[in-house]
């Protein structure tokens, strides 16, 4: 087996990924590699926006709102930690180029649900691409890190509970060991264990079962974030997402009575149980969506990808009602980290959506996620830094070789092995609560 040696080894590409490579220094190598090509990743999905503390009068109410919608189950020093580092995360974006959108000059907020006023920044319907592709730009200006796509981590190598990077599987089915001073997991969700689900399919939360079979702790995995509003579809694949914006800017659900039947800016998990209640009512398996009363000039201004998408399915969001169903939409737990995004195993950090540091609590606020995983990405990155120890033992070669041995046995099963071994996971810690 072959053996690629770095610094750092970043596993994902998404959103907290780059900001993590983004935040070691030029002399450290850093590789990143994703299973996918580099622009499929969730970060790339992102619609409605970043939420961002708009000044020192607004910390109380993004803290309260933020613990509300997390059902006060959060790790409020997490929390705080994440308000505090908004306001510099939006200036290092914009400095990369990001163009959030403006009024009369100054930068302009939209509201989402659960949040008591506009503080969620945005770039029309399209946040997360506007920033993940300046982040993308950015690394690749950077001669310290690489990007391999198409590779795909297939289990850990570990000694004495220490982390020496990771066995993967590259485009051509050749098992390589990617040895690493420090590696880091940014892998996203597990939206790709569901049928319904707002994610990209090869998020399928490898992450955890790797960290399952090692023993690195794990935190409420079974909070599952379902998604309230998503385009009612009866062909397979991705769910597309009605941002909540669009209910935050005023637009109505309706049963098939064709009344109102919920406010539509209850947190996530109330109106989705409100969803479900009035399909269940209906006998129909979606409710409908108004947007009209937006108007043409915001529909097209604000949500001109939403408008779009809709037109491609045969709905003209300016004068018709669209049928919406909740779909798996965000995972809130994870591998538990710390304040600087240390996992339970020596040299492996973990950060994004695959992580728990407690922000979310059992429930996530709309526009939370892209922030949480930029800054504890970079917070990764700079506690790596700054506690620097080389990974060296002589026996690490034979480990990686026993560690390849062992995923040949299953290689071709282990895919569905991974997803069973999660899922079971999930259904045993829910059943235990
Ligand atoms: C439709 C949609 C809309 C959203 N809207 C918003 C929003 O408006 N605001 C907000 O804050 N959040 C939003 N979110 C959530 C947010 O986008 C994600 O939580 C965040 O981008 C996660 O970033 P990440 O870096 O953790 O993971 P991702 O961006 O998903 O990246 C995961 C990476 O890990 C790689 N990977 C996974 N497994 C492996 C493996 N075994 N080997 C190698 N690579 C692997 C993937 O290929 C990918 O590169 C939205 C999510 C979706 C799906």
């Amino acid at each position: 087996m072959k053996t690629v040696q770095t610094d750092v080894l970043i596993v994902g590409t998404g959103a907290s990924g780059l900001f993590a490579a983004l935040h070691i220094p030029k002399d450290r190598k850093v590789l990143m590699i994703t299973k996918d090509e580099v622009e499929h990743s969730d970060s790339f999905l992102a619609q409605g926006g970043i939420c961002v503390l708009r000044d020192d009068s607004d910390y109380d109410s993004f803290m309260e709102d933020t613990l509300k919608a997390g059902h006060y189950e959060n790790r409020v020093e997490s929390v705080d930690i994440m308000i505090r580092s908004s306001r510099d995360v939006i200036r290092e974006l914009i400095g990369y180029g990001v163009d959030f959108a403006k009024k009369d000059g100054e930068l302009d907020y939209t509201r989402e649900g659960c949040h008591s006023k506009p503080r969620i920044l945005f770039h029309e319907d399209i946040t997360g691409e506007e920033i993940t592709s300046k982040l993308l730009k950015e690394v690749r200006t950077r001669a310290n890190v690489t990007i391999m796509e198409h590779v795909t981590m297939l289990d850990l190598v570990e000694k004495d509970n220490r982390c020496f990077g990771v066995v993967a599987s590259d485009q051509d089915g050749e098992d390589c060991f990617f040895m690493a001073d420090y590696t880091i997991f940014a892998t996203g969700g597990i939206g790709g264990l569901y049928t319904h689900s707002t994610n990209y399919p090869h998020l399928t939360g490898d992450a955890l079962a790797i960290a399952l079979r090692h023993h690195i702790e794990l935190e409420n995995i079974d909070y599952i974030q379902i998604h309230p509003t998503t385009l009612y579809s009866t062909k397979p694949g991705r769910r597309f997402l009605i941002s909540e914006s669009v209910r935050g800017e005023g637009a109505k659900l309706y049963g098939a009575d064709g009344k109102r039947f919920a406010n539509e800016v209850l947190p996530r998990d109330l109106l989705t149980a409100e969803i479900k209640k009035q399909m269940e009512k209906d006998q129909k398996p979606y409710v409908w969506l108004d947007m009209t009363m937006l108007g043409e000039d915001v529909i097209k201004g604000h949500f001109p990808h939403i408008y779009e998408r809709c037109l491609e399915e045969g709905y003209d969001v300016t004068k018709d009602w669209i049928p919406v169903v909740p779909a798996q939409h965000y995972f809130m737990g994870g591998i538990h980290v710390d304040r600087y995004s240390r996992t339970s195993m020596d040299h492996l950090y973990a950060v994004g959506e695959t992580s728990c540091n407690g922000v979310h609590g059992a429930n996530r606020l709309a526009s939370n996620s892209l922030l949480e995983s930029l800054v504890f990405g970079a917070r990764a990155a700079r506690h790596l830094t700054e506690n620097w120890e080389k990974n060296e033992d002589p026996d690490i070669a034979g480990l990686a070789e026993e560690t390849e041995k062992e995923i040949q046995k299953e290689k071709d099963r282990l895919p569905q092995i991974y997803r069973e071994e999660v899922l079971d996971e999930i259904e045993r810690v829910r059943k235990a609560r």
